[in-house]
């Protein structure tokens, strides 16, 4: 008989935090609502500009989401057939369909396995005359090891995309990610760092002709009002979406500390837990704002399964790596291709964080972690 759990916690929920903050949205909503202005009215450019002066400078275009976004990128640089992508092989699907849709072929490399990231040491081995582009991702909110990156961009004219989804407001060398890249994308799905309500996404570029591109592109390549310069998407972030993200934005630093101080906690407190591996962060110039906390075990679904039952939810980042998807079959990739990434989807397991946890969930987590292991 299983006896009922203590607490539940859950992986993540909507918290006010900070205090204060879903009365704002609630009433920005409803403000922009009023106006009736819903698509590309004056709240998008208004998110637009502020969120670039937020990254430092750029250009921001808002689109629908976060894969539309890295669709964008690829496009304005004209990757196309012909051309291969390196990616993580450890990444999200998102980034791998993203290439696989503008018809170039996407090409797995191992991450750095203190960091789960791409690094330019793993993506050397997998460079071919036809690789156009480096598109790393920030996995779990942690930056990649830029310099090293755009060091081999531009030694051998690949073009740099970043895929910073999980890490708005991450710093490498103290410039926020997602300015780094020629044009870079981002996305505003509800439980990224910087969530929308619903779908969103964004494209950034300090290039000027990339920036005019993307925002022909995204609006049925539209010039002027009814002429088409090209043909085209539809992909817009829309007037409520970008006056909710204009609210939390102002909150973006604070969601960040609450993650990297409740990150901490975990750190401390787990440091000596079983054969536990914890998130480690590069020495370098890079910062992590834990978008999501992933612990190793080989006792994985032993322990994800145990604390289940004791009404604690985990996730998996992710259980099956993309070169092993029924959707990847054709670039024939095998079963041991990729061990580092192949072990890492049977080890990792993401705990709960998120801003607004509380102290009692947070100490019955690592309470019941401890207990697990003794
Ligand atoms: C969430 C995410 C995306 C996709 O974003 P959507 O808005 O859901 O399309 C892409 N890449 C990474 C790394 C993500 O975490």
């Amino acid at each position: 008989m299983l006896s009922d759990p203590k607490m539940q916690v859950p992986f993540f929920t909507f918290r006010e935090f900070p205090a204060g903050l879903q009365q704002r949205v609630e009433e920005a909503l409803l403000t922009e609502l009023r106006k009736n202005h819903l698509v590309l009215g004056p709240a998008v450019a208004q998110f637009e500009e502020e969120f670039g002066r937020y990254l430092g400078g750029g250009e921001v275009i808002g689109v629908g989401n976060g894969y539309d976004a890295l669709v964008l990128c690829l496009r304005a640089l004209g990757i196309g057939p012909g051309h291969e992508v390196v990616v993580p092989a450890n990444g999200y699907i998102a980034t791998i369909n993203a290439v696989q849709q503008v018809g170039a072929k996407p090409v797995f490399a191992e991450p750095d396995p203190q960091t789960y990231n791409l690094t330019a040491t793993s993506v050397l081995p997998v460079i071919t005359p036809k690789t156009k582009v480096i598109l790393p991702i920030h996995l779990y909110g942690q930056s990649c090891e830029l310099n090293d990156l755009l060091d081999l961009c531009q030694s051998h004219d690949f073009e740099l995309v970043e895929d910073f989804a999980q890490a708005q407001g991450t710093l490498y060398a103290g410039q926020p990610v997602g300015t780094f890249g020629k044009v870079n994308a981002t996305s505003f799905y509800p439980t990224k760092n910087l969530g929308a309500v619903g779908d969103g996404g964004a494209v950034v570029t300090q290039d000027a002709a990339i920036a005019h591109w993307v925002r022909q592109y995204h609006n049925y390549g539209q010039s002027r009002r009814y002429e088409y310069a090209q043909a085209g998407i539809n992909s817009r972030l829309d007037s409520l979406q970008a006056a909710v993200l204009t609210v939390k934005l102002v909150h973006l630093p604070d969601f960040n500390a609450e993650r990297k101080r409740l990150a901490s906690i975990y750190q401390q407190a787990l440091a000596d837990v079983g054969d536990l591996c914890l998130p480690s962060t590069s020495p370098a110039a890079t910062d992590h704002i834990y978008h999501l906390y992933v612990v190793r075990t080989s006792q994985r679904d032993a322990l994800q399964q145990f604390l289940q039952e004791k009404g604690i939810q985990t996730l998996v980042h992710y259980p099956v790596p993309p070169h092993l998807q029924p959707a990847y079959q054709h670039l024939g990739y095998r079963p041991g291709d990729f061990p580092l990434t192949e072990e890492l989807a049977t080890t990792s397991l993401s705990l709960p964080l998120f801003p607004g946890m509380t102290e009692p969930e947070q100490a019955y987590v690592v309470e019941e972690i401890t207990a697990f292991f003794s």
